[in-house]
């Protein structure tokens, strides 16, 4: 079979039929092999069973959690049981559209030399000026800190070679960020830009304090700079100190309270290194499946 679309489910019970009459009409029409995995992350509305009534169809093979895990964690699963040559992920809600997965498969197609085609938010019309900046800091902060770069804009939205889904599946960290780890798994991606549609139903799940957590994830998933920039400036502060109480002897009020901060300042970003150990060491399952449909049709793993 040729082409897995993985599409991350949490309470989409309005788009989620739409979303398959569109793809599946889509790609009958180009006469592409496929299977759709679609995995209910845990939803609290009738998602589930919207997936089940489609899993009639042999190409819907369906996987519903015990609780809500989070996309990564949905697209983590859809990775483990693709079992096609190339593998796209897609969102449910209809913002990624079926002509933008054909362009982007064809794409792949067509030129030997690519692995990883991934679509890019070109222009944030959708978004707040708040989210907008706040993104726009996300990409500058991590692109100075972190060892692996992201693209600004650049979405869960890929379509990508069954080699770069092998390799991504090596990666055996918990807390998990995608994006970044396409980075860092490496191959050849080209970017192609898109508009997101509007949202066939239902609302976003990200509100402001998700997407800062998540951030923070990212960058901390693939940079140490940042305890090292500590250790850095923990060295002339040291000496400062060091100053102070040699040649003038006793420490002014002021000095006390910007160590107190520098000291509170080094524990936060300590704390965060800590505590992604922390969840890596107990080394529990990123999910836990409840139920599995429609995947005797062919391979189940
Ligand atoms: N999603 C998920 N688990 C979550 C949150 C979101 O599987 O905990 C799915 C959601 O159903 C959708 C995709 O991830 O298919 C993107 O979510 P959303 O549309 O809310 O994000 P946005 O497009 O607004 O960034
Ligand atoms: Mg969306």
């Amino acid at each position: 079979m040729k082409l897995s679309v993985i599409v991350p489910c949490y309470n989409e019970q309005g788009s989620i039929e739409e979303f398959y009459n569109e793809i599946s009409k889509f790609l009958k029409k180009e006469k592409i092999s496929y299977e759709l995995i679609i995995i209910d992350d845990g939803s609290t509305d009738d998602t589930f069973k919207k997936i089940k009534e489609l899993s009639v169809n042999k190409e819907v093979k369906a996987i519903s959690f015990s609780r809500n895990f989070g996309k990564e964690s949905a697209m983590l699963a859809g990775l483990n049981y693709a079992a096609g040559d190339y593998i796209a992920i897609m969102d449910a809600d209809l913002q990624h559209t079926p002509d933008m997965l054909g362009l982007m498969y064809n794409k792949l197609l067509d030129n030997e030399e690519y692995d990883i085609v991934c679509a890019y938010k070109e222009n944030r019309y959708d978004e707040s000026k708040l989210k907008k900046i706040l993104t726009s800091c996300f990409y500058r902060f991590n692109n100075l800190v972190s060892d692996v770069k992201l693209l600004p804009g650049a979405s869960d939205f890929r379509v990508f070679k069954k080699c770069v889904k092998d390799a991504i599946l090596l990666l055996p960290e918990k807390t998990r960020f995608l994006k970044g780890m396409f980075s860092w798994v490496g191959f050849n991606t080209i970017y192609v830009p898109y508009m997101p549609n509007e949202r066939f139903s239902g609302i976003t799940k990200w509100n402001l304090i998700n997407l800062i957590k998540y951030s923070i994830g990212g960058i901390i998933s693939f940079s140490n700079k940042l305890l090292r920039f500590l250790f850095v400036l923990s060295i002339p502060l040291f000496l400062i100190g060091l100053f102070n109480f040699i040649l003038i002897g006793n420490l002014s009020h002021r000095t006390i309270i910007l160590y107190l901060s520098f000291i509170l300042l080094f524990f936060g970003v300590l704390s965060l290194y800590v505590a992604r150990m922390y969840i890596n060491i107990l080394n529990r399952p990123s999910y836990i499946i409840k139920e599995m449909v429609g995947f005797n049709k062919t391979r189940a793993k």
